[in-house]
């Protein structure tokens, strides 16, 4: 091997590994943060939630990020302050929502189609809310 083939060969291993790096850091940073439930279990979701798990193998909306966060998704009605959410009225939820599509085997969570199709709460809301079609709330 020559002296090229060497120099080659490091600046190859540089920029495979400097790419696995940059892979690396992309991948975590993508994560959801771990919070604590209730009982001091770590969850993989990115708020605090103490009701049943969500359905495995499909991506949670996170409130405080991206779509969620621009649309003012809560994960739960009781956590809104309705003088700074002058949209919520009582009894509006994903739950009775037309973006929302139920999940097989799941009744607090679904799938919204206005969050890219990304799990939300039944019992959660955001303010492009839109009433399920038979929904009796104002
Ligand atoms: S669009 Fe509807 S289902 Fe989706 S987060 Fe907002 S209220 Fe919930």
């Amino acid at each position: 091997m020559s002296k090229q083939d060497d120099t080659n060969v490091t600046r190859r291993s540089l920029l495979t590994w400097g790419a696995g790096l940059v892979a690396t850091a992309a991948v975590t940073a993508a994560l959801p943060a771990c919070k604590k439930t209730t009982d001091g279990k770590k969850s993989a979701l990115p708020f605090k939630w103490d009701g049943p798990p969500p359905p495995k193998g499909m991506t949670v909306a996170d409130p405080n990020k991206g779509a969620g966060k621009a649309l003012a998704y809560y994960v739960k009605t009781d956590q809104i302050d309705p003088k700074k959410e002058e949209l919520f009225k009582k009894g509006r939820n994903c739950a009775n929502c037309s973006f929302y599509q139920t999940v097989s085997g799941s009744t607090a969570w679904g799938r919204c189609t206005m969050l890219a199709m990304t799990l939300v709460t039944a019992e959660g809301w955001c303010k492009v809310w839109g009433p399920k079609a038979g929904t009796k709330t104002k």
